[in-house]
């Protein structure tokens, strides 16, 4: 039977809660069981997918479609398990599935309510995590913070859990601050203790504490917290701040974090193999040398909007021992008039345009995607990257000066991307995308063949327009290829441009798939295209 740990957050958001989760989980992976994880946020949206990168952050799509919080490609990069549509439940999710049912009248004539009704739905989804993952252990974080009006009803859930099934089959960790203070220099437990409460106040007894601090807490402060808490003082685990990241689930093993929760579930404790990502910890800690790339998008005030490409660039340079710098550009400064490109790229050696949606900044894309094209500098383009380079080499190359996408000018002479023909129909925004993995098979001899060595692989997906079938000669008459199709549908997932140091572009997000310890080979080819272009 699938036990479940759940890390709960208090005091103030932001203490690095997804981290802990996905560090526990990949210990308790490190200890040979099989680990999901799960996210629960508190939101009345369905899903992410309709929110403003600006404010959000990236969405994550998982293999199976699901448009999810961008934690959960943190939880994906740490445990290295394909997670899916139970791992990110909102209560709009919750909400919309508690009213379908009410709707079809499955709950008999009954008052529907909070409880039993919403949290019954919310235990569903925690279950229904183990059962489609299979797991030993699922691990799953409560957005927010506790004492919010919104997590109350996943709270309940988790207190009807652990009295439910009891500490045998649940365990709960909540993620505190001990703040430091200036003046009294004194680590402070009274914000811990406080939060705590909060937490016993609505039945809920946590079974560990890790306490978010700028160095550990000294015995005497811990002892106060186990007494006020009621909390075995082994249980409480320091998170001190660290330099690299990959760190943390190294720090919570010193601790032994994963044996004490192995041993309250009352299972057998293997032994733990952490070589592979020990490993990744020295070789970030000792990268040789460094490569710059430039990002140009229109999100970039806020870097998560792209933190999966952030984090799949990093991977990759840490192959060749190379900290990746990356330059955020934004796209409309390259659509000014008087923009001086040579200067604005003279010192990154790649250029990548990543995923958007709409039409702002588009212009100064293709700008930056001719000026890789003409001038050799490797270029990556991901999903609007890629129609933006079919869009760049139909005007420049082919001459169809008019060249476009429906999505930008819905009517246009040279439609070069248009709208899929089962989109043109659709009239809800939320999820109704080309969502999550489809097949694409590579020609032979060609970059991409290259770089997977392999025909066949699967990527996920979150786009609505598609490269136009109806352009595919005369791109390819003049030099385009075409290396990558899905078969089923007859659709574009990959061009590149031979004549050239690296130029290619899918119309996946291979971001999704890339991982600390097993970079993906786009972004490995790239980077490996870039390190040279310095030389
Ligand atoms: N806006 C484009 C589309 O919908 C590209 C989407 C993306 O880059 N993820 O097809």
């Amino acid at each position: 039977m699938t036990k479940y740990v759940f890390v709960t957050g208090g005091v103030v958001s932001g203490l690095g809660k997804g981290i802990t989760a996905s560090s526990i989980a990949l210990l308790l992976k490190a200890r040979g069981y099989k680990v999901f994880m799960q996210k629960f946020d508190p939101y009345i949206n369905v899903d992410p997918g309709t929110m403003n990168p600006i404010q959000h952050g990236e969405v994550f799509v998982t293999y199976d479609g699901c448009e999810t919080d961008l934690d959960l490609g943190h939880y994906e990069r740490f445990i290295d398990e394909e997670l899916n549509y139970s791992s990110n439940i909102t209560s709009g999710k919750i909400y919309k599935s508690v009213i379908e049912k009410e709707r079809k009248g499955e709950y008999l004539g009954a008052t529907v309510q909070m409880i039993p009704h919403v949290t019954n739905e919310i235990k569903n989804k925690i279950i229904e995590a183990g059962v489609s993952s299979n797991a030993d252990i699922v691990i799953t974080e409560i957005g927010g913070t506790v004492g919010d009006i919104e997590s109350l009803t996943f709270l309940e859930a988790i207190r009807q859990m652990q009295h439910e099934l009891g500490n045998e089959e649940i365990f709960i960790v909540h993620t505190t601050l001990v703040p430091f203070i200036y003046g009294s220099e004194e680590l402070k437990s009274k914000p811990t203790q406080n939060s705590v409460k909060d937490l016993t106040g609505l039945g809920i007894y946590p079974n560990a504490l890790v306490l978010r601090a700028p160095f550990a807490t000294p015995a005497s402060l811990k002892l106060k917290i186990s007494t006020f808490c009621s909390v075995p003082l082994e249980n409480i685990i320091d998170s001190i701040d660290v330099k690299n990241i990959y760190e943390i689930p190294i720090n919570y093993y010193n601790q032994k974090i994963d044996e004490i929760i192995l041993k309250q579930f009352k299972l057998d404790l293997k032994k733990a193999d952490l070589k592979e990502w020990q490993n990744l910890i020295n070789t970030v800690n000792n990268l040789k040398d460094e490569v710059s790339i430039a990002l140009v998008g229109k999100y970039i005030e806020l870097h998560d909007a792209y933190i999966s490409v952030i984090e799949s660039l990093k991977h990759a340079g840490y192959k060749f021992n190379y900290k990746v710098n990356i330059k955020f550009i934004d796209a409309e400064n390259l659509e000014k008039p008087d923009v001086n490109l040579k200067e604005i790229f003279k010192d990154v050696t790649g250029i990548l345009v990543p995923g958007g949606f709409g039409s702002r900044g588009i212009e100064g894309k293709i700008k930056a995607i001719e000026y890789a094209r003409v001038n050799d500098v490797p270029y990556l383009g991901i999903c609007l990257g890629m129609q933006l380079a079919v869009i760049e080499f139909a005007r420049h190359v082919c001459h169809l000066e008019d060249a476009t996408s429906t999505e930008f000018k819905e009517t246009c002479a040279n439609p070069i991307i248009d709208l899929m023909a089962d989109q043109k129909y659709i009239l809800n925004m939320g999820g109704t995308l080309r969502l999550g993995n489809y097949e694409c098979t590579i020609s032979k001899n060609t970059l991409a063949y290259n770089l997977y060595k392999t025909d066949k692989i699967l990527e996920r997906h979150r786009h609505r327009y598609e490269f136009n079938n109806n352009y595919k000669k005369i791109l390819e008459e003049n030099g385009l290829v075409l290396s990558g199709i899905n078969e089923a549908s007859n659709l574009v997932e990959i061009i590149e441009y031979p004549h050239h140091k690296f130029f290619i572009a899918s119309q996946f997000h291979p971001e999704f798939k890339s991982r600390p310890t097993r970079p993906h080979p786009l972004f490995v080819g790239f980077i490996k295209a870039s390190i040279n272009n310095k030389k």
